[in-house]
């Protein structure tokens, strides 16, 4: 028989007398500092080692951004605001956080389907560059930034007539509701022509959590091929060229890290001809979860431990409500546990017990850990969710069940 997969080890975060330090402080000490549980804690110098990472594997004009919809903490964007070269936003709520921070706005860019009159219009406002994603928006960004007597920034987000393949979530590829099809957009640029916009280059976003670095490879070569023949009929150089993301970062058993340097080495092959391609362009790679995500964990306490018929559940302060992703609802198909450890118990191989953590929601899905190998946990100890950085707190329903919202720091 084979052994079961396991979690990739943690290897981020030290362990020191069974103790998860984080910050370079010890869990329990954190959790003090804290004041009360449940809370998420996002380590800087993880995300700064991370953004160091991504520079030494990625060839040295490809631009980096942060998608900050995978951690939108005002504190998180702020430390990212001096690593990266742009941000990706989102809404205008998005919008107003990375405008708080030092970052140029012709560094910001904005995506999303459905942007009304008014986000058009802060948007020419701010001078960010607006990512189109439908003919619409760009009529309308169009008058808005007349009626302003400004000249906004356009780029068109295509759907592309490529996939990204095996990524957690397509966004690109068949009928989709983001991005203008790549058939179509011929005919948009056309028009564009006579548009008071200035024309910025192209958004090209086709997946994400991919952790194959051959998808994500053929999928750069793609976006090059799909960029190189929409900018024949462009109302001007290619000034921006978005070549999308996906970086994956492993959650569940059996998953193997990206292998970066592989991704890295492919993109430097495919930059010479891109560069010919498209002379006047600043190429960029915006990701959110591989920055993020491996850089935070969501802590709760065991407020009881309780056998039923022989199974131990260990059940804590948090839950889905603030944290759908690790409960298995945030997209997953078939519920898998996230790494998960008893964070001031973390047991020695062997020294483990099987236990299910769950929280205080009168609902079964409210589940962090199925029957999982775990130090032996006692009420008031502190259970650890890892790879909790992105797509955690802002992705929850927290106000279901009327609970507390969980505390967020910056180590
Ligand atoms: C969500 C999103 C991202 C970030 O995706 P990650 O998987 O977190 O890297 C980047 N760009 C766009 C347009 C997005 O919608």
């Amino acid at each position: 028989m084979n052994s079961p997969a396991r979690h990739a080890p943690n290897l981020l975060f030290p362990i020191v007398d069974d103790c998860l330090q984080i910050g370079g402080m010890p869990l329990t000490r954190l959790a003090e500092r804290a004041g009360s549980t449940p809370f998420y804690a996002y380590d800087r110098r993880l995300i700064t080692e991370r953004v160091a990472q991504l520079r030494a594997a990625l060839p040295p004009d490809i631009h980096l951004h942060y998608a900050i919809k995978a951690n939108p903490m005002p504190a998180v964007v702020q430390h990212l605001a001096g690593l990266v070269d742009g941000f990706d936003v989102a809404s205008v709520g998005e919008l107003k956080t990375v405008l708080d921070t030092s970052m140029p706005p012709d560094n910001i860019s904005f995506a999303g389907p459905g942007k009304t009159e008014t986000a058009l219009r802060q948007a020419a406002a701010a001078g960010i560059v607006v990512n189109l994603e439908s003919e619409r928006e760009m009529e309308i960004l169009a008058q808005v930034g007349a009626s302003l007597g400004l000249r906004p920034k356009a780029a068109v987000r295509v759907n592309p007539d490529f996939e990204l393949k095996s990524s957690g979530m397509k966004m690109g590829g068949g009928p989709k509701q983001f991005g203008v099809d790549a058939e179509r957009v011929p005919a948009m640029l056309q028009r564009m022509k006579d548009l008071p916009v200035e024309f910025y280059g192209f958004h090209i976003f086709s997946g994400s959590q991919n952790l194959r670095a051959e998808a994500i490879m053929e999928a750069q070569r793609n976006t090059f091929d799909l960029a190189r023949r929409l900018s024949a009929n462009a109302p001007g150089p290619v000034k921006l060229l978005n070549l999308g993301g996906g970086f994956g970062i492993p959650y569940f058993p059996g998953e193997q890290p990206l292998d970066l340097d592989a991704v890295g080495e492919h993109l430097a092959g495919l930059m010479p001809d891109a560069r010919l391609n498209f002379p006047e362009a600043e190429f960029v790679i915006e990701l959110g979860r591989y920055l993020v995500g491996e850089a935070g964990i969501y802590v709760s306490r065991v407020i009881e431990r309780k056998v039923s018929r022989g199974q131990v559940f260990l059940i804590t302060d948090g839950g889905l409500h603030h944290h759908l992703a690790a409960s298995g609802n945030f997209g997953q198909v078939i519920r898998k546990n996230y790494p998960v450890v008893v964070g001031n118990r973390v047991a020695p191989e062997g020294a483990a017990e099987l236990a299910s953590v769950v929280g205080p929601l009168c609902t079964p899905l409210d589940v962090l850990a199925d029957k999982m190998a775990l130090g032996h946990a006692r009420e008031g100890d502190l259970i650890v969710v890892l790879q909790s950085g992105a797509y955690g707190l802002t992705a929850s329903p927290t106000v279901f069940l009327g609970h507390p919202a969980p505390g967020e720091v910056l180590v």
